[in-house]
């Protein structure tokens, strides 16, 4: 399997480069130059292995220079049952929990709860095999100098990536997150993070600041040069790493072989995919997943007050130039959602050949205007793939209310936003095709939020509301997030926005 850039500057790349690197030298993507095919012995193959061995056999189509010995073990150990388990289950003798799970509510939406790891959101299900791809992707290409890994959260990411990499040997890895644009719980979780290789800085704007900040640090060449001189290098662990999100597009496929087990659907039946949206590396994963032969009909993409990608979807013009707000679901607090850019490879073209001019010149225009504009074939087929909605926060909440009364489930602010979403596609539509609805975070993540939707009340801090929201709903409350007021802050530091390159070398 080959790897370019979706800006068409490297071509004819393997998947340990691409993963090494992170992000291209032009600035695009690293992608796979067409993507693998699922035929019925595959799924027939992957029926009956667990989660590790679903996700062992998937990613050794794209990462063809790994062996299956290798990511079988990587596998096994990424999604083990000590790391994956659902809140007040014991270690020992818990059922076995393959990663995911899924809760039907309604006629026919299926919840695919991703945030049973080691942080209580999505994020988990890539960084937690991220790690053992990289340091072998390190070793495949000889490069023996330490990785750090540079991240810019918008929340989840940043405590997902350090705890994937605490104390991996050979890395070392920074965090930025927005100062006001994370929930308390988020902003202790990375403060309190512990291990010897780990950074940690708030920075004073929003995710897209820091985001910026962080890809100017990735294509300043001082920077690099200096790097070098100590034997380190830059890396990335968000999304735009193509190591971020071929493991993502298991769980679709591994779902929908649950959802064949349980007598949900029969083999061959459509599924459509609605997920809580925000930099699309999601939705992407799912989109891929449906190019390989996951029989889907519609990809439903869900967006909050931050609806930049709902117009893009619905009149072909991306334009951030609008206001940004924060809103009860700040994951998804994002205007330049960087994985559209692989979505625009594979929709210029077909298979066989795509247009990387294309994608060169609106990603140009999108940094110098912010704004650009699909010819109308694409506009259209973009149209017939995907759904796109958005919804308030006073929507969210009443969703949470809603689906906790009726369905006797808890879903967090995020997953809110997609279950509303999905629902107004179903009116609008008619469609009653079985949905799978991503669930992408725990209630208790975004307690304050979760409370005021059940209760009406106001709550200050998530932290507080963490315990009421367990005797409210009398859910027990995840592992990693019940002893986390009583860890100890070690990173309290703060920058200006553009002051992430001057304190780089003190997180690395
Ligand atoms: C990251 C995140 C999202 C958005 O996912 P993308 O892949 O960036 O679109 C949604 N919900 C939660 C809880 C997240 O952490």
């Amino acid at each position: 399997m080959n790897y370019i850039s979706t800006r068409g500057g490297e071509s004819g790349l393997r998947s340990a480069y691409a993963i090494a690197k992170g992000l291209a030298k032009d600035k695009g993507l690293y992608t796979p130059d067409r993507l693998p095919e699922l035929y019925k012995s595959d799924f027939q193959k992957m029926a009956s292995m667990d989660y590790a061995g679903r996700a062992a056999y998937i990613l050794g189509m794209f990462l063809d220079d790994f062996t299956p010995e290798e990511l079988g073990e990587y596998t096994k150990k990424a999604y083990s049952k000590e790391k994956f388990r659902r809140a007040g289950e014991p270690k020992k003798n818990a059922p076995k929990l393959d990663g995911t799970a899924i809760k039907k509510i309604g006629d026919r939406e299926y919840i695919l709860e991703l945030f049973h790891g080691p942080t209580s959101a999505f994020k988990d299900m890539a960084l937690q095999i991220l790690p053992y791809l990289l340091t072998a992707s390190l070793r495949k290409i000889g490069e023996k100098r330490t990785v750090c890994i540079l991240v810019a959260t918008s929340g989840d990411t940043g405590k997902a990536a350090l705890e994937g990499f605490r104390d991996v040997e050979g890395t070392k890895i920074a965090v930025f997150y927005p100062e006001h644009g994370v929930s308390d719980v988020q902003k202790l979780q990375m403060a309190t993070q512990k291990g010897n290789n780990v950074g940690v800085c708030a920075v004073d704007g929003n995710f897209d600041d820091a985001q910026t900040g962080v890809k100017r640090i990735f294509s300043d060449e001082k920077i690099a040069e200096k790097l070098d001189s100590e034997e380190k290098f830059l890396s990335s662990a968000n999304s735009i790493n193509w190591g971020r999100l071929a493991p993502q597009v298991v769980y679709y496929i591994s779902a929908y072989l649950d959802m064949v087990s349980s007598g949900d659907i029969s083999f061959g039946d459509k599924i459509n995919i609605c997920v809580p949206t925000g930099n699309f590396g999601n939705i992407l994963a799912a989109y891929i997943a449906g190019e390989m032969g996951l029989p889907v009909g519609r990809f439903i993409c869900a967006s909050n007050a931050n609806n930049v990608l709902t117009d893009f979807i619905n009149t072909g013009v991306y334009d951030r130039n609008r206001q940004f707000y924060k809103t009860l679901s700040p994951s998804m607090d994002i205007l330049i959602s960087s994985n559209v850019e692989r979505l625009l490879y594979y929709m210029s073209g077909s298979n066989n050949s795509h247009d990387c001019g294309f994608v060169a010149s609106a990603m140009e225009s999108l940094n110098e205007t912010g704004k650009y504009t699909l010819p109308e074939n694409m506009a259209k087929s973009l149209r017939e793939r995907f759904f796109a909605g958005c919804c308030d926060d006073e929507d969210t909440k009443s969703t949470i209310k809603d689906v906790f009364e009726n369905e006797d489930y808890l879903i967090d602010t995020h997953t809110a936003v997609a279950v509303k979403v999905y629902r107004d596609y179903a009116l609008e539509t008619g469609d009653k095709t079985p949905t799978v609805i991503a669930s992408t975070a725990s209630a208790f993540k975004f307690s304050a939020g979760v409370m005021e939707a059940l209760t009406g009340k106001t709550y200050e801090n998530d932290l507080d509301s963490i315990d009421a929201l367990s005797e409210y709903t009398g859910e027990a409350v995840p592992g990693p997030l019940s002893g986390l007021k009583n860890l100890s802050v070690r990173f309290k530091g703060s920058v200006a926005k553009d002051g992430m390159k001057e304190v780089l070398s003190s997180l690395i």
